[in-house]
């Protein structure tokens, strides 16, 4: 129960002035000297929160070989080594909870009760399973070894998350990373930087370069093993390109226009509150977002109505005030692009949530029905606080509507009847089907996708794979004459 109090606000604040205000680079185990070439704000409220480096070539350059240095020793620690690094990293996230929910709602602007109850949880849970994998690796006989260095390229949307699927999988295989956040977004990465300190990892092995697009496109050129992208499907082609025929690693996870059917026989109630933590949680910013509608004809006018009752009563502020439920959106460049993708439509029928909406960075919850499957909303995705809605009659209508898009990240259907989820399952083209449910992650699990949405898996065992190869097979033993 935090996050409302003025303290908690003051402690985020006091780290912030305990770096003097200028957060940059963490290379080779030290924060190295700051400088204020860029502004990071609190766009609920517009106030400056620091001043942050925009690392150049060079500096990105420095990080990879800080991280090329140490990545054999580490590699060599062995997974029982690297286990207590990565558990200790775990229980110091957990210690420091508090400060890095707060931090996370600050320059993110996402509600307090989601970066307490669902990033910095997950976030915690996905190093202690990889701390888990790393202390079952056999050292001397795994027939997988690291790939060495990573370079890491996260969006804004979940920072500390991102950060979590990137860099544990990694260290728990042995190769050592530099990892670029979001220009928006860095406060709670260089929190992690900190804790990197505390919880022993040597240095070299965890590398953070602060920054914009310039320098995540100088890590993709730098002579590293792995990039391991998460944002845009227009960057992750760009870095797909830059990348072709240099021999390293990648994985995209990119965008989405997730599906959420729902059949005539679904229970309404359970599926309207699934919808609103499918589009309105963390303001529609996310990739899996459930931002298309397929609602069955029969109960289209009813589920609508039912559902604009409920956005009414959503709660728009303040993301520090833990009875808030849609915050802000990340920032000013990111609200005109929703802006002008909603005002540019003029199909179908637009609905803003009658709830206050405060003045600057914010979005209300807003639904569009009445649209084609083709229409521009329909297929573009727009990352933000708008549900797009169309109608369809039969399962396979459903289905070929659900299937026409660009995309294949996540699906969601609503129905009673198991044999229909069963026939329907399958035949969704997307890296996750969920059945009377919607957002659920496990660390356990490889979350990824297909088409436009990116490829590789982050998560569970195939995760682990994306950041190993197969170890060298030895030289054949000399022949023994007899
Ligand atoms: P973005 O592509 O603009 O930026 C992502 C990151 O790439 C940032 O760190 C940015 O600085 C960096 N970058 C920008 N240009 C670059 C370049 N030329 N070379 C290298 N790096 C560069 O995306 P965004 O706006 O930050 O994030 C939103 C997008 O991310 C959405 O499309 C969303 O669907 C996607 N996303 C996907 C997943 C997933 O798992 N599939 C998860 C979260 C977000």
């Amino acid at each position: 129960e935090y996050g409302t109090a003025p303290e908690d606000r003051s402690v985020a604040l006091q780290w912030i002035a305990n770096h003097g205000g200028l957060i940059g680079p963490y290379v080779n185990g030290a924060f190295a000297p700051a400088r204020d070439d860029l502004t990071i704000r609190n766009h609920a409220t517009g106030e400056k929160l620091a001043g942050m480096t925009l690392c150049t070539k060079d500096e990105v350059t420095e990080a990879v070989q800080s991280a090329r240095a140490a990545q054999p020793d580490w590699q060599k620690a062995g997974g029982a080594a690297r286990a207590r690094v990565l558990y200790a990293l775990a229980r110091l996230m957990q210690k420091h909870a508090r400060l890095l929910a707060v931090m996370e709602s600050l320059d993110n602007g996402k509600p307090i009760r989601e970066s307490r109850d669902i990033d910095i949880p997950l976030a915690i849970r996905h190093f202690y399973h990889h701390a888990g994998h790393a202390q079952l690796m056999p050292s001397a006989l795994s027939d997988r070894v690291a790939l060495g260095v990573c370079g890491q390229i996260i969006p804004w949307n979940f920072p500390l998350l991102m950060l979590a699927w990137k860099i544990a999988p990694a260290l728990a295989m042995g190769n050592t990373v530099v990892l670029k956040p979001a220009e928006y977004t860095p406060m709670t990465a260089m929190i992690f930087a900190d804790i990197c300190s505390q919880a022993g990892v040597p240095p070299g092995v965890v590398n953070i370069v602060t920054g914009d697009g310039s320098t995540g496109a100088a890590l993709v050129d730098a002579t590293v093993d792995k990039i391991a992208f998460t944002g845009s499907t227009s960057v992750g082609r760009q870095i797909q390109e830059a990348t072709a025929g240099s021999g390293k690693s990648l994985t995209l996870e990119l965008g989405g226009k997730s599906p959420y059917i729902v059949f005539d026989d679904a229970d309404i109630d359970s599926a309207v509150e699934g919808l609103v933590d499918a589009i309105w949680f963390n303001q529609g910013q996310v990739c899996c977002a459930g931002s298309r509608l397929l609602i069955h004809e029969a109960i289209a006018d009813d589920f609508h109505n039912r559902l604009k009752a409920r956005m009414d009563k959503l709660r728009i502020g303040d993301p520090l005030d833990k009875s808030i439920d849609v915050g802000a959106i990340v920032d000013p460049i990111q609200l005109q692009q929703i802006q002008a993708l909603v005002q540019a439509n003029t199909a179908g029928q637009t609905y803003h949530a009658q709830t206050p909406v405060p003045e600057g960075c914010f979005y209300p919850p807003t639904l569009i029905t009445g649209l084609h499957p083709a229409d521009t909303l329909m297929q573009e995705e727009i990352f933000g606080p708008v549900l797009v809605s169309t109608t369809f009659r039969t399962p396979a209508e459903a289905v070929e509507i659900a299937n026409n898009s660009k995309y294949g990240l996540a699906a969601t259907l609503w129905t009673e009847n198991i044999n229909l989820a069963l026939e329907i399952a399958p035949k969704l083209v997307a890296g996750v089907v969920w059945v009377n449910a919607t957002n659920l992650f496990d660390a356990a699990a490889g979350f990824g996708g297909t088409r436009e949405s990116g490829f590789g898996r982050e998560g569970g065992w195939e995760g682990l794979q994306a950041y190993s190869k197969p170890r060298q097979p030895l030289p054949e033993p000399a022949q023994v004459t007899p």
